[in-house]
């Protein structure tokens, strides 16, 4: 028998069209550098969403499922690409500014975007790429930046403002399907070439609400959230979505992500919720200590993209932040789980290290964990496997181009249409995840796994330390033993006896796990979303050796 409900489509402009008129007095922000940033409603947003469609329409000719990439910081702007673009039917594609200049070829080609936004200070970037781009018909700058480069560019070059500029403030937008695609963000690629993932109109949609849901950010038009994870990061965590669902207002950073900046934009606006990978906290952390200020009102950082080490949410709790740790990726859009305390625990020892799990499954997302011999295991807190997760807005495949079938790679999807997330972890029977690390970099020391993770956040929680990375190097004996790479902070003592001490003490790491390598570095490379980047580590003591 079927429902008797009315069968209306999840699609992007329903959360534009809602934004703009239920939330219009709403508000982007966005940091310009001057003394006053920069603010527009969503009112005026939804209009010059409309002007940008119809430009892109009647001016560059996009139809049906076209590609339009943006390749830009976090600004209005963007939040206007966002949904101008799946709105009128055509795909969003979100390029990763870090990425090096032959992945960003790749990508585009990929893709085959007809058309590229960008931010006038990204021209130098993009500039030298376009002879490579043959798909790429137009380039649409906005904002500061010298236009020089793009001179002699072979594709039209336009200004955003002339572009949309007089044209129509609404847009009939098309009933489309909401299982058509969206948007399009491809993985870093730290394997092989990077891969694609299309999220659908209904699956933003339903992502949408659940980062809305109290048991996520649980955020209303009260707040202001500061959008420090980039909008070519997994859709910025689907905050820009989100956000206009409820009436959130956005503080939006745009290229200004140092500490310093990042601080003055805090003070000066007052966020009440902010996201970021822990790279960024420990640069704003640093900041903060060095000079202190009042950020007691950020009630609400949600950390991601990384494990958040115990030291970092400790320190953030004392300056009046309340951290909530949060699990995700590209292909899982990315909210996967949100580390928020069961009731009873509130208030009692055991909620510090609640909070510390990467968190609970939302009601739709499934997780189970796979052992080596292809086994589900119990969620008992101790037996650890692969997680593989599936639900609406998880991944079920990579693009392989228009016409091609999707790409379904054994190690990346399982037999039965999970989604194997190379992340290691287990379960306990309330149902909370804690990741011990990725499986690739787990160490395997005679027969026994030593976590990365566990030995990084016990060095760092040693004062002397900024950073710390753990990799493993080859090892006769052992096969593989942990090598631990440290970033001291300005005028620290500790030398590596000292740490190793600490790591032993009040049973921090088991004997057996300690590390017998050490180096100083001078800060630990970063991946393209900012995240410490283990391979680049590996690769340069691939040989176990130091010097
Ligand atoms: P990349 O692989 O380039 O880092 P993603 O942003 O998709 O791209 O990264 C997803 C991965 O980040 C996850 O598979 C996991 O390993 C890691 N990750 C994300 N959030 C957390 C977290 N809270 N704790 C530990 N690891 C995390």
């Amino acid at each position: 028998m079927l429902a008797t409900m009315q069968d209306v489509p999840l699609l992007i402009s329903r959360i534009l069209t809602h934004g703009s008129r239920v939330h219009g007095s709403s508000r982007v922000t966005t940091w310009t550098g001057d003394p006053e940033p920069h603010r527009r409603t969503y009112a005026e947003i939804g209009d010059r969403a409309a002007q940008l469609a119809h430009a892109l329409r009647d001016e560059l000719g996009v139809t049906g499922d076209d590609r339009v990439a943006t390749l830009m910081w976090n600004n209005a702007e963007h939040v206007e690409a966002y949904f101008a673009i799946p709105s009128m039917g055509a795909v969003l594609h979100t390029l990763n500014l870090r990425l090096p200049a032959e992945q960003l070829v790749w990508i585009v080609n990929h893709a085959a975007d007809k058309v590229i936004l960008v931010n006038g200070s990204l021209i130098p970037m993009l500039a030298p790429l376009l002879p490579k781009l043959p798909t790429v018909e137009h380039v649409v700058v906005t904002g500061p930046g010298d236009r020089a480069p793009l001179a002699d560019a072979g594709p039209r070059v336009h200004e955003y403002e002339d572009l949309i500029a007089g044209r129509p403030t609404h847009y009939d937008w098309p009933e489309l399907d909401e299982r058509q695609a969206a948007a399009m963000c491809y993985t870093s690629g730290t394997t092989g070439d990077p891969k694609g993932v299309v999220y659908s109109h209904r699956s933003i949609y339903l992502h949408s609400m659940q980062v809305n849901m109290t048991e996520s950010m649980g955020l209303t038009d009260e707040d202001t959230s500061l959008v420090v994870v980039p909008q070519f990061h997994v859709n910025a965590w689907g905050l820009p979505h989100a956000t206009f669902m409820t009436g959130v207002n956005m503080l939006m950073p745009d290229r200004f992500l140092q500490p310093a900046p990042l601080a003055e934009m805090i003070e000066h606006e007052r966020p009440s919720h902010a996201a970021a990978v822990p790279t960024i906290w420990q640069g704003l952390l640093g900041e903060l200590t060095a000079r202190p200020r009042d950020v007691s009102f950020l009630g609400q950082v949600t950390i991601g993209g990384a494990a958040c080490p115990p030291s970092l949410m400790a320190a953030f709790d004392r300056l009046g932040m309340r951290v909530r740790h949060a699990w995700g990726m590209t292909e899982t859009s990315p909210l996967g789980t949100v580390a928020r305390p069961p009731a009873h625990a509130i208030g009692t020892d055991e909620e510090f290290a609640y909070r510390l799990t990467q968190g609970r499954f939302p009601a739709s997302v499934e997780g189970r964990l796979t052992g080596p011999g292809g086994e589900h295991l119990p969620w008992d807190g101790e037996s650890a496997g692969e997680l593989e997760v599936r639900g609406p807005w998880i991944a079920g495949a990579y693009y392989n181009g228009p016409d091609a079938e999707p790409l379904r790679p054994a190690d990346k999807f399982s037999a039965d249409g999970w989604l194997k997330t190379g992340d290691v972890g287990t379960i306990s029977p309330d149902g909370f995840l804690t990741l011990t690390d990725r499986a690739k970099d787990v160490i395997k020391s005679g027969g026994e796994w030593i976590s990365s993770v566990e030995l990084e956040n016990a060095l760092m929680s040693h004062p002397d330390v900024a950073e710390a990375a753990v990799v493993a190097v080859p090892d006769e004996k052992w096969g593989e033993r942990p090598l631990a790479t440290v970033v001291l902070r300005p005028g620290a003592t500790a030398d590596f006896e000292t740490l190793r001490t600490f790591l032993a003490e009040e049973g921090r790491i088991a004997k057996w796990q300690l590390p017998e390598r050490w180096t100083v570095i001078e800060s630990v490379p970063k991946t393209s979303v900012g995240k410490f980047d283990k391979k680049v580590l590996r690769r340069q003591y691939a040989d176990g050796r130091l010097d």
